[in-house]
C-alpha cells in the first residue's frame, strides 16, 4: 500500500483540476474514481460543447446560504487564470456574448486536455473504484475500496451531489463524509424544468417563446427571468425556467406555495398589450374570429390556449368581446398562471442545490473545520450557479483552491516554487 500525500475522492470537474494543482505542487497524488472513467459529465456540458467559463462574474451569479463565501476562492484561481490554465493546456478559448467554450466547440477536448496533464504530472488515476470505508489513521486517513486499501496525508472529496446521477454524482460518498462530522443541507435539482399542475400545458408541448417568467413564492415576486420559454407537456423548460428553478425546487422543500406568471410580449407593458389587442379586436379584425385575431402576435396553438383559458371560443367574432373578455386575455397574455407543483427529477436536472454547509469549510482553504486534513471542492459544497459557465467555474476554482492548499500542507511547498 503506497501512501499518497494528496487523495482525490471522485475524477470530475472539480477533482481532475484538484488533482493538477495538487500534483503541480510536488504532491504524490491519485485519484479514486468509482465509475469506469473520469470526467463522465463534463462530456455532456454546454451540449456537448462545454460552456467552461463566463467573462461576466460577481457573486450575484452564484447562490447557497453564503453566496459571497466563493469569492476568496476565485479571487486564487477565478476567470483569468482558468481561462490561462486551460489556454496552457491546449483549448483555444472561443467567446459568444462572455460565454467561454472551446474553440474545438468539443467537451470532449477539455476532459481530454485534463487527463494528459494528470498522466504527465504522474497522477494515480484509479478508476472503478469504490470508497468502501474512510478512518482517520496516523498519518492521515485510510481508505478501503473495492479494489485495495489507500493511504492518504490529505483527501479531497470532489464527489458532487446528485444531478445527473448516470455520470457517476449518485450520493455514494455522502455517508463517508457524514462519518467524519459533517452535515448536508437539503439537496433540491436546480438548473431544472418546472412542473405544472394545469392540463393545458399538454396543448402548448412544443412552443419557444420569448417570454419574461416571474416566480411567486407565497403569493410574493420572488425572481424573474426573461428569454427563451419552453413550454412542454409537463410545464415550462428553457433557460430563464433552469435560472429560477433553484427557488421553486427550495420552496417546495419547504413546502411553501410556487407559483409562476408568464409575460409573453415581455417588451410590451401590460396597458400597452390592452391597447394593441384593443386595435386588434375592434379596429382591424374585420370579420375575423377571436382565434384568427391574434394570428401573428403570438405562437397560434398558444393564442388558442390563452383565448380558453380566459373563457373565451376562438370562435367569437373579434369585435363582439366585450371589455371584460379583453381585460382577460390580457391578463392571460401578460400574466399567465402556472401552478408550479414540482420539477423534473435530478436525472434532468443539471446541477444541485444543497450539500456542505459552507460554514464547516475554511474559506480561503477549502479544508474542513471538522475533519482536520479533508478538503472540498465542486459541487458537494453549498454553492451552485446559475446558466452560463458558472457551475464549471466553481468546480475548477475550488477544484484548483483546495488541491493547492492540500499539497501545500502535505508538503509544504508552495506550487510558486515548484513550477
Ligand atoms: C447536462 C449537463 C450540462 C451542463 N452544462 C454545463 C455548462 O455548459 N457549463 C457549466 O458551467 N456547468 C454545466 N453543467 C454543470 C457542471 O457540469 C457541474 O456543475 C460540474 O461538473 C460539477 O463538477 P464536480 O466535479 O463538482 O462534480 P461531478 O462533475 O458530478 O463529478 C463528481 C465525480 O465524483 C465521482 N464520484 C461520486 N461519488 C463517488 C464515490 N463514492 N467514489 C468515487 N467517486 C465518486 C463521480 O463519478 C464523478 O466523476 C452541466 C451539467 C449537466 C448535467
Amino acid at each position: 500500500m503506497t501512501e499518497a500525500d494528496v487523495t482525490v475522492i471522485g475524477g470530475g470537474a472539480a477533482g481532475l483540476v484538484a488533482a493538477v494543482a495538487a500534483a503541480r505542487c510536488g504532491a504524490r497524488t491519485r485519484i479514486l474514481e468509482h465509475m469506469d472513467r473520469v470526467g463522465k459529465k463534463i462530456l455532456s456540458t454546454g451540449n456537448g460543447k462545454c460552456n467552461y467559463t463566463n467573462a461576466l462574474q460577481g457573486v450575484s451569479y452564484y447562490r447557497g446560504e453564503d453566496p459571497a463565501f466563493v469569492l476568496p476562492v476565485f479571487a486564487q484561481f477565478g476567470h483569468e487564470e482558468t481561462v490561462r490554465f486551460f489556454r496552457e493546456l491546449g483549448i483555444m478559448p472561443k467567446e459568444r456574448r462572455g460565454y467561454f467554450y472551446p474553440a474545438s466547440e468539443q467537451a470532449a477536448s477539455v476532459l481530454e486536455v485534463l487527463r494528459m496533464e494528470c498522466a504527465y504530472l504522474g497522477v494515480e488515476t484509479v478508476t472503478s473504484c469504490a470508497p468502501e470505508s474512510i478512518r482517520k489513521s496516523e498519518t492521515g486517513y485510510r481508505i478501503q475500496t473495492n479494489c485495495g486499501t489507500y493511504q492518504t496525508r490529505k483527501l479531497i472529496f470532489a464527489t458532487g451531489l446528485l444531478a445527473a446521477p448516470k455520470t457517476g454524482s449518485d450520493g455514494s460518498a455522502f455517508s463517508h463524509i457524514k462519518k467524519l462530522g459533517h452535515h448536508f443541507i437539503d439537496i433540491v435539482p436546480a438548473l431544472v424544468p418546472l412542473v405544472a399542475k394545469q392540463s393545458c400545458f399538454k396543448a402548448l408541448a412544443g412552443i419557444r417563446t420569448e417570454a419574461c417568467v416571474t416566480l411567486y413564492i407565497d403569493g410574493r415576486a420572488a425572481v424573474s427571468e426573461t428569454g427563451e420559454v419552453q413550454l412542454t407537456d409537463y410545464g415550462i423548460s428553457g433557460i430563464p425556467v433552469f435560472q429560477i428553478s433553484r427557488f421553486a425546487t427550495r420552496a417546495l422543500q419547504e413546502k411553501r406555495a410556487v407559483s409562476a406568471k408568464i409575460h409573453f410580449l415581455p417588451s410590451l407593458a401590460r396597458e400597452d398589450v390592452k391597447k394593441l389587442l384593443a386595435e386588434r379586436f375592434y379596429n382591424y379584425a374585420h370579420d375575423k374570429d377571436c382565434s384568427q385575431a391574434l394570428i401573428g402576435l403570438c405562437n397560434k396553438k398558444l393564442g388558442d390556449v390563452l383565448l380558453k383559458e380566459s373563457g373565451i371560443s376562438l370562435h367569437l367574432p373579434a369585435k363582439q368581446m366585450s371589455g371584460r373578455q379583453l381585460e382577460r386575455l390580457c391578463e392571460a397574455l401578460c400574466s399567465f398562471q402556472v401552478d408550479i407543483i414540482g420539477s423534473k427529477p435530478v436525472e434532468a436536472a443539471q446541477v444541485c442545490a444543497g450539500g456542505i454547509p459552507v460554514c464547516e469549510v475554511e474559506q480561503e482553504t477549502l479544508q474542513s473545520k471538522l475533519a482536520p486534513g479533508v478538503y472540498f471542492a465542486g459541487e458537494v459544497l453549498d454553492v451552485d450557479g446559475t446558466c452560463g459557465g458558472y457551475n464549471l467555474q466553481w468546480a475548477w476554482s475550488s477544484g484548483y483552491v483546495s488541491g493547492v492548499h492540500a499539497a501545500e500542507a502535505a508538503c509544504g511547498r508552495k506550487e510558486s516554487e515548484k513550477r
